[in-house]
């Protein structure tokens, strides 16, 4: 039987498969929205330890790999959902976390917010941009992973105003009790990620949650003071690849506008001027070898920042949608690995409060797959005295509050 952590690795590797008489009603439906990675199905793996109550994870289910999968989802009138393994009849027990009722309300502009924004397990994810500009091109120069320019002004709204955002933000915060916000966008062109300070100010002066923003890096690195300066919580580079050929094939329009090495170089900067442990660098596994992998993990370590490694996803509608999935074993090495990065730099990841994600493993759910050692216990000891120290300091950026200086920022829509 796996644990939690095993599990989650091995359904983002192998899918899941739904037969059409499991009932539904009441999860969260499929959303394809931002990069489409969300577009499985959301599911809560009972962790059963000390460690964590629950693992969240969006279980691909439409992608061809996940209908050839071993894991069936089945429904029992006594136990509620299970996971079953066919290869061995191991049942899991498996939570539907409820599709909120705000998904069905509409802001002020008479949009619905499940246009504007999605849990993605309990954190509220938004595309404020109006779409990442790689795809305008001719021919387009969008990461082949990615589906972005399919999903923005399709399943959601083209258009969000910072108003739609704030009562998005509000109900999130009132109704699910969401604290984090991540607000992405790709590649803003010569907008620069000055765009995305409206946003952030509004949230934090009239919603009052912590915010992530997740933009390409800029060459003005003084331009994230000034998002430093609005209080925000998070920011995270998708460098995705580390060996610089797999870089360019994969990532066209990162390779010719920004270069492998602005992200960086830009995650540094910001490293260096946050809390620890504010900064992530974002790479994908399971496309260049292993080793490359594991490298850019300690590279992204090293320069103060804590890796999100996102397993690859042929995702329906991307240009990669054929390719295989990665394999359970190298997924699991490579999950330990980060676990033991994070260690070994005294990173305090899961400090924040209520921050589940489904759509990555995250270092804290890899804490299951550790060596139960001194350094383990030692390092969990730190975890928890952060978490505890860390409380009132979240709590006072959860209130809103007036932030930063006035600054002159761009118009949005
Ligand atoms: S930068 Fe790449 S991954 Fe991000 S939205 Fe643009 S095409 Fe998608």
């Amino acid at each position: 039987m796996l644990n939690a952590c095993e599990l989650e690795i091995d359904l983002f590797c192998k899918g899941l498969r739904v037969p059409p008489d499991v009932p539904l009603e009441g999860a969260r439906g499929i959303s394809r929205t931002r990069a489409g990675l969300g577009s499985g199905l959301e599911l809560a793996l009972p962790a059963k330890t000390w460690l964590k109550d629950e693992i969240w994870l969006n279980a691909p289910v439409d992608e061809p790999f996940a209908h050839a999968s071993p894991y069936e989802l089945r429904h029992d009138p006594a136990f509620g959902h299970l996971v079953v393994d066919e290869r061995s009849d191991t049942r899991y027990r498996v939570r539907l976390p409820a599709e909120p009722d705000w998904y069905r309300w509409t802001t002020s502009r008479e949009i619905p917010m499940s246009r504007i924004g999605v849990l993605q397990g309990t954190y509220l994810g938004i595309y404020i941009n109006m779409v990442c500009t790689f795809w305008n091109y001719s021919p387009p120069l969008n990461c082949r992973f990615c589906t972005t320019g399919k999903n923005v002004g399709a399943a959601e709204a083209r258009d969000k105003a910072v108003s739609d955002v704030v009562e998005t933000c509000r109900a999130a915060r009132d109704y699910s009790g969401a604290t984090f916000v991540h607000l992405n966008g790709g590649f803003q062109g010569s907008r620069g990620i000055a765009f995305a300070e409206p946003y952030v100010r509004a949230i934090k002066e009239q919603v009052g949650m912590l915010v992530g923003v997740q933009l390409a890096p800029e060459k003005d690195f003084s331009k994230y003071d000034r998002l430093i300066d609005l209080g925000v919580d998070h920011l995270s580079f998708c460098v995705e690849f580390l060996d610089p050929g797999w870089f360019a094939r994969i990532c066209p329009g990162k390779q010719r506008m920004l270069g492998q090495r602005l992200f960086f170089d830009a995650m540094e900067y910001c490293a260096k001027r946050m809390p620890h442990g504010a900064v992530s660098g974002e790479i994908i596994a399971g496309v260049e070898p292993v080793e490359r992998t594991i490298e850019a993990i300690d590279i992204i370590t090293a320069h103060g920042a804590f890796p999100t490694v996102c397993i690859f996803r042929p995702t329906v509608g991307s240009d990669m949608e054929s390719w295989p999935p990665p394999c359970y074993e190298d997924m699991r090495d490579v999950m330990q690995y980060v676990y033991d990065a994070c260690r070994r730099h005294w990173l305090p990841i899961g400090a924040a409060p209520n921050i589940e994600v489904s759509l990555v493993v995250t270092p804290d759910d890899a804490a299951l797959l550790a060596d139960r050692d001194p350094k383990f216990y030692g390092y969990e000891a730190y975890r928890r005295f952060v978490r505890a120290a860390a409380r009132p300091v979240f709590k006072r950026s959860m209130k809103p509050h007036r932030v930063g200086t006035q600054l002159v920022a761009q118009p949005v829509c």
